[in-house]
């Protein structure tokens, strides 16, 4: 089966940035994300008191990383439970792997169609394309996620798949596959993609959803979802397989709760999503409806690596988003420009993670380091410090270009020796100072076209602060 490596274009972020500032079709769509995600999130976060969102956040913290630090613990007792009430748990540790669990699960229950709810591990492991070469059909129920699976593209945001699109892209598609009369209004949009996904959960042999929460003490998945398409998926179909990776797991139904609170108000800016549906093994004598039988397949694909690193923070992750919708550089270049899955902040870190620093590089170093996708962060992800680690990871393994590195190199060299660095900035401040005289700024600078290109730089006094300081202060 091909392809075995994840298709990436990380490493080539800046080609795929350039053109995304130049496309004005994903530049209109962009701008929908002020109103739809961080106003709301505001307006959410403003009817929780202030103490009260420290003291959430402070526990959600704690609470993974207490499970972080005893994970086998939490998945052993998880993996029981679930046995216990009638399910499996397969345990994979690398993508091929759950793939190929999958696959073989498909074909213990005869399947031909599975209704899919919407899963970024699935997109992880690339899974509708292996799905499809063994001769299964995959059918997105997430209605982002069936827009893109009918577009032939890939989602572009960890919880709003087709925000790249707008509505009038949608219109389109859909008037051309349905081959109804387009529709323009986003209910009409959702009413037409409802009646068309009905009946193929009837059809679907298998459902398979993601997970936001997997509980130790009772062995179940949890999904919170805006459109019950997760419910239906799950519930419809003979058999229910669950893929999730390992850092999903909390150990108590409480704890879920106690991260949903978060989760929805910093995502969605909803204090709760319309449906949190938490599914425990097999259908039971006396259910009303559920599958006959229930698959979780964990993956690690590298998670567990990360334990007892730098890095392990970002374990932490709830995939709520609002790192995404806060950061200037993914507002503007938008998901696809990241080249994988994960994208904005968290895909800057967690993506050298899975993939390696040397196919991603870039990412990490697409910030400006604004600091905002920290303070924003519901479960206190320190994501500057954590980019800058694999800033310093490729430094290290000469990933970064050449030009870059021998400057950064002149650049050390000259900083850890005072009197030089004092002669070399003074030097350089009075010279910027002369070129920029009367206009206050430089339209060109040499080695600093980046940055000239597309502003102008401004144009020192004439003397460093260090020299300003001294002027003001004295030398103490
Ligand atoms: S890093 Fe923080 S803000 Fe970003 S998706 Fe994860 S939990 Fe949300």
């Amino acid at each position: 089966m091909t392809p075995v490596i994840p298709p990436t274009t990380s490493h080539v972020f800046r080609d795929n940035s350039v053109k995304a500032l130049a496309n004005p079709q994903l530049q209109r769509a962009l701008s929908n994300i002020r109103r739809d995600f961080v106003d709301s999130r505001g307006r959410a976060l403003a009817d929780l008191p202030e103490e009260e969102y420290a003291a959430l956040k402070a526990e959600a913290k704690a609470l993974k990383d207490h499970t972080l630090a005893h994970l086998d613990f939490y998945l052993e007792r998880f993996a029981a439970k679930v046995a216990e009430t009638g399910g499996e748990v397969h345990w994979c540790a690398t993508a091929a792997e759950a793939r190929e669990t999958i696959i073989a699960l498909c074909k213990r229950y005869n399947a031909k169609t599975i209704a899919k709810g919407k899963s970024m591990v699935g997109e992880e492991i690339d899974l509708n394309a292996y799905l499809e070469a063994a001769g299964l059909r995959p059918i997105e129920t997430d209605l982002g996620e069936y827009i893109i699976q009918m577009k032939g593209d890939r989602p572009s945001h960890i919880t709003a798949p087709a925000i790249h699109l707008t509505k009038e892209d949608v219109g389109d598609l859909f008037a051309e596959k349905h081959k109804r009369p387009r529709k323009s209004e986003i209910p009409a949009l959702v009413g037409e993609a409802r009646e068309m996904l009905r009946p193929r959960y009837h059809e679907a042999d298998i459902g398979l959803t993601g997970a936001n929460f997997l509980i130790a003490e009772t062995g179940s998945s949890a999904i919170i979802t805006n459109e019950g398409n997760g419910d239906l998926s799950q519930i419809l179909p003979r058999a229910h397989i669950v893929l999730a990776s390992i850092d999903k797991i909390v150990p108590t139904l409480e704890d879920a709760l106690t991260i949903s609170r978060i989760l929805a108000r910093t995502s969605s800016g909803q204090e709760f999503t319309v449906y949190t549906t938490f599914s425990t093994g097999v259908r039971r004598a006396g259910d009303v409806d559920g599958p006959a039988a229930f698959h979780v397949v964990l993956l690690d694909n590298g998670r567990s690596k990360l334990l007892g690193t730098k890095q392990e923070p970002i374990l932490r992750c709830i995939r709520c988003a609002a790192c995404l919708n806060h950061c200037p550089v993914y507002k503007s270049v938008g998901g696809h420009a990241y080249g994988w899955v994960y994208t904005g902040p968290m895909g800057a870190v967690i993506t050298p993670a899975l993939l390696g620093v040397e196919r991603s590089g870039p990412l990490p170093n697409a910030s400006t380091f604004c600091g905002r996708c920290e303070a924003i962060c519901p479960m206190s992800i320190p994501l500057p410090s954590l980019m800058r680690h694999w800033r310093e990871t490729e430094y290290e393994r000469k990933g970064a270009p050449a030009a870059y590195r021998h400057g950064l190199g002149l650049w050390a060299f000259v900083a850890k020796r005072p009197r030089l660095y004092a002669l070399a900035t003074g030097l350089g401040a009075r010279v910027l100072g002369c070129f920029g005289r009367g206009r206050g700024r430089l339209s060109a600078l040499p080695l600093a076209g980046g940055w000239t290109g597309t502003r102008d730089f401004p144009a020192p006094e004439g003397a460093t602060f260090r020299a300003q300081w001294r002027a003001a202060h004295g030398r103490g």
